[in-house]
């Protein structure tokens, strides 16, 4: 039997979550895999050796996440980024768009803070800027979102223990969305509290959608209740820097067009999930390792 270890790294659980989200499938996946390591099933701290496949769930956010990465990588024959914090950076990833001392002087010196100031460095690992695991070891297999589809992993799992290549979307948000595609041009950006007319794409109404750009595999969930989708699965294929494409696709659709767009106020929507590992970020770490 195949062993199964469901590493976490910097993490709030959520992809960990949606593993047990399987329900009684998940009985069905634990008759054919041994489950030896996970936080949340399986009481063991150390990282079994001789496994066969490993979920890697959260972003790398100090050197202990690094050491574990490394751990993991070596005694794993597949490695998966599990979650788009594992794939990209995930949300904390954002974070890198400020200065990492200001941002510790913010959460430990800043008010209210109950932390009397002072920033941990004794016995503790370092913070370092956030990034996603492709940047320390070799990834197999992607399986992104926040959180990732149960049914995806599943499927995943199920593929790679008979030796196959999971198979992965082709396709964008878009094209799995029953509202579109967008046929015209947005004239001003609505509030997400202003309710939307049904059965019209939501990006042409004004939201912010970035369907066009994000890889399918959710089917469109969240346009189907009239949400706009905020990218959670990365880029879709073709679109390698997610925030990068979504630019494109509203110059070119409109962003001449519409009244109360604005690049600064709206840039944290273009990589809510990715920036960790976007091309601004490699341009700014080029930038910090130059400054050394
Ligand atoms: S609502 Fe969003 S996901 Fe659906 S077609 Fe329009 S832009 Fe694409
Ligand atoms: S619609 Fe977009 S934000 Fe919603 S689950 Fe799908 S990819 Fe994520």
């Amino acid at each position: 039997m195949k062993r199964l270890a469901i590493i976490s790294l910097m993490s709030d659980g959520g992809c960990h979550i949606a593993f047990l989200e399987l329900h009684e499938e998940l009985l069905h996946l634990l008759g054919q895999v041994e489950l030896i390591h996970s936080y949340m099933l399986v009481d063991r701290r150390e990282i079994p050796e001789h496994i066969d496949i490993a979920l890697i769930e959260g972003g790398v956010r100090t050197t202990h996440d690094i050491e574990l990465l490394k751990e993991a990588r070596s005694k794993s024959k597949i490695l998966v980024a599990l979650g788009s914090c594992a794939c990209f950076g995930g949300i904390p990833g954002l974070s890198n768009l400020y200065d990492l001392r200001a941002s510790l002087d913010y959460v430990y010196r800043g008010t209210p803070t109950t932390t009397e100031g002072v920033i941990p460095h004794e016995n503790v690992p370092s913070v370092i800027r956030v990034a996603p695991i492709s940047r320390f070891v070799q990834v197999d297999l992607q399986i992104p979102g926040c959180p990732p589809e149960p049914e995806e992993i599943k499927e995943a799992i199920v593929s790679l223990i008979k030796g196959e290549v999971p198979s992965q979307p082709s396709k964008t948000v878009c094209d799995e969305c029953e509202l579109g595609p967008p046929k015209e041009k947005p004239r001003r950006l609505r509030k997400i509290y202003e309710p939307p007319e049904p059965d019209r794409c939501l990006l042409e109404q004004g939201y912010f959608c970035m369907g066009p750009v994000t890889r399918a595999g959710c089917g469109a969930k969240c346009p189907r209740i009239g949400v706009p989708c905020d990218g959670c699965s990365g880029p879709a294929p073709k679109a390698l820097d997610q925030g990068i494409s979504i630019l494109d696709a509203l110059v070119t659709l409109a962003y001449k067009n519409i009244e109360n767009f604005s690049l600064k106020q709206h840039s944290a929507y273009f990589y809510r999930y990715t920036f960790a590992s976007s091309v601004i970020e490699d341009l700014l770490r080029k930038k910090l390792r130059e400054r050394r």
